[in-house]
């Protein structure tokens, strides 16, 4: 099978920009909501990701964050332990200096379990949102299963495949998130690249930003496909 070459780091960063406007235009990461990372190299693990608290509609090379870490398979997910000095700016834009987002520590452990994973894309879009909202729950993970629509080919699931998606708890310590994730990602080895956090939003992944953006956009799909079926299903017809 041909193998398409690896983006340049250049590339990478400029896929996240791009993704950024992208997604700010199609209402996915409204205000400053929402991080994207893509991976710059796996060992040691070297991420680029958007800074919190700007929007991700009008971002330039100058704002994203080069994030190490310390002890490359020894992660131990805590936003707290993240500090400017651990974020390495790409440029020198803006003041007070922009910080990485709390969410960092998902997107770094995912990057660490999945060797393959090039990209990390965290949005709300509003369906999806809605769907963790109606089948998730504020304390244990809930696995949805749902038909199969042929669009999940997409994300690697056949015709007669079960199609699972995971729904996590919002837990406000993002660490756990992120360790409940890592846990999850190691005992199922055929896990859809993407999972829902309750009342919060979408999260997935692929081998390269544009993967990655199609998993999105796919899952976005099918959580507005589930919604509107089940509305259509709950309302009375008209006598
Ligand atoms: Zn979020």
């Amino acid at each position: 099978m041909k193998r398409t070459p690896p983006l340049s780091r250049e590339a990478l960063l400029k896929a996240l920009i791009d993704c950024g406007r992208q997604f700010y235009d199609r209402r996915w990461m409204v205000g400053t909501a929402g991080n994207l990372s893509v991976k710059l190299s796996h060992t040691p693990l070297e991420i680029a990701i958007t800074p919190s608290g700007l929007s991700k509609g009008q971002m330039t090379l100058k704002d994203l964050m080069i994030i190490k870490s310390q002890k490359p398979g020894k992660l131990t997910p805590h936003p707290y332990s993240l500090s400017p000095s651990k974020g390495e700016r790409v440029g020198v834009r803006g003041s007070p200096p922009l910080m990485p987002s709390a969410e960092t520590v998902i997107h770094q452990t995912i990057h660490e379990t999945l060797p393959g994973c090039g990209a990390v894309f965290h949005v709300h879009p509003v369906y999806a949102t809605l769907i963790s909202n109606l089948h998730g729950n504020s304390k244990q993970r809930q696995m949805l299963q749902f038909e199969w629509l042929e669009m999940m080919k997409g994300v690697g699931v056949n015709e007669g495949e079960i199609a699972e998606l995971a729904i996590f708890p919002n837990w406000q310590d993002v660490s756990i998130v992120a360790r409940d994730i890592r846990q999850f990602l190691l005992e199922t080895p055929k896990a859809l690249p993407v999972v829902l956090i309750y009342n919060h939003g979408l999260t997935g992944w692929g081998r390269t930003p544009e993967q990655a953006r199609n998993h999105l956009e796919i899952i976005e799909f099918v959580c507005e496909y589930l919604y509107l079926k089940r509305l259509l299903s709950t309302s009375s017809p008209r006598s």
